[in-house]
């Protein structure tokens, strides 16, 4: 049997999806050739590109003034792109500082020019989403981080806010609606809930573009990919492929209203147990927490052997909390059943029990 894998990223992957790329690897299209040992440029590859396009644009309602990318270099990369293709010389941006990767974006934009924390969470571990904030109307852009992957917690409402808004949305794209047309620029690693490590999607409204007089190198301006519509250099197919047949496996089973219900029952379920159960408490402030990462810990650290053994046994993979917050952090990205969350109640549950006695 699988195991119940609740990792943060690379992730869970549905079991279908695995096969298919599997199979893939070994040959694909009928044609006595792997998918990784054809050329990017022939019919059936750029088919998986274009369907793969297609399925972001349907399952997220993209306006047709948009662009989607796949690129490389991660959600890391694009900390760097984002002033790089958006930040005027002689501007200003703004960003909301709700933890670590947060942190990591605002110290790539500072390389780049004037970067302004206009909201910050640090003074409880990024504990919670900062409200009352204001935010100044001649900015460039406003960056924020929708979900914070190690802390969990989550945006339930956008940042007010006139200025283009950008988005690092790695590890909650795909997991509830969402309104492209609110957005400058979204960006996420494909390895949270879209597939495998290596590909970068990217969505930008087309206008946003061109603006900031400098001279952007080849690889890092947005313009030059999209001209070249993700072939400016070899992308990474593998996890293309394999993004769009998760894409698909989400189309097919009622694409993003269907899973948005799916995840809040499984949310709602671990966090009802998590306030329940005498020996644990969350660590993300209740109205914000994540429905993609759940962070949660002992009151008393003594039961964390016990319950760490209880964890192998029954099979469950990458509970461990980040390193910056402790305790533990179920993750459960779109593809992790509710089959799984039962499971971690059930051992939650008797290890109270076990205490109870
Ligand atoms: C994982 C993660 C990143 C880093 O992504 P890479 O693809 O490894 O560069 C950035 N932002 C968020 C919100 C993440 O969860």
């Amino acid at each position: 049997m699988k195991k119940h894998n609740f990792s943060a990223g690379p992730c869970i992957l549905p079991e279908e999806v695995i096969k298919k790329a599997s199979e893939a690897i070994l040959e694909f299209n009928n044609d006595n050739l792997s998918l990784i040992e054809i050329s990017h440029r022939s019919k059936p590859f750029v088919d998986v590109l274009k369907r793969a396009k297609e399925l972001v644009i349907e399952l997220l309602d993209v306006p047709n003034d948009y662009s989607v990318l796949f690129l490389q270099g991660g959600a890391s990369l694009e900390f760097l792109m984002t002033p790089y293709n958006l930040l005027k010389k002689d501007g200003k941006c703004g960003y909301i500082n709700t933890g670590t990767w947060s942190e990591k974006a605002i110290k790539e934009s500072k390389k780049i020019g004037e970067t302004l924390v206009i909201a910050d969470s640090s003074d409880k571990n990024f504990s919670y989403i900062p409200k009352d904030y204001s935010i100044p109307n001649d900015l460039d852009y406003v960056h924020f981080t929708s979900n914070n992957t190690i802390f969990g917690t989550q945006f339930n409402h956008l940042p007010e806010s006139n200025n283009i808004l950008v988005c690092d949305m790695s590890s909650d794209i795909f997991s509830r609606k969402i309104d492209v047309s609110k957005f400058g620029l979204i960006y996420a690693g494909a390895q949270k809930n879209m597939g495998p490590a290596g590909a970068t999607l990217v969505i930008v409204k087309n206008k946003v573009l061109g603006k900031t007089s400098r001279d952007i190198p080849s690889m890092l301006d947005y313009k030059i990919h999209i001209e070249k519509d993700s072939m400016f250099n070899t992308p990474p197919v593998f996890p293309i492929y394999v993004s769009m047949l998760n894409l698909q496996w989400l189309k097919k089973n009622g694409g993003i209203n269907w899973i948005e219900k799916v995840n809040k029952r499984k949310a709602l379920k671990l966090y009802q147990e998590i306030d329940r159960n005498k020996l644990f408490e969350g660590l993300a402030n209740i109205n914000d927490r994540s429905i993609m990462n759940a962070t949660f810990k002992f009151k008393n650290n003594k039961h964390q052997e016990r319950f760490d053994l209880m964890c192998v046994k029954k099979g469950i993979n990458g509970l461990k909390g980040h390193r910056s917050v402790g305790g533990y952090r179920a993750s459960m990205y779109n593809a992790l059943k509710e089959e799984s969350i039962d499971v971690l109640i059930e051992i939650m549950q008797q290890i109270e029990k076990e205490n109870n006695d």
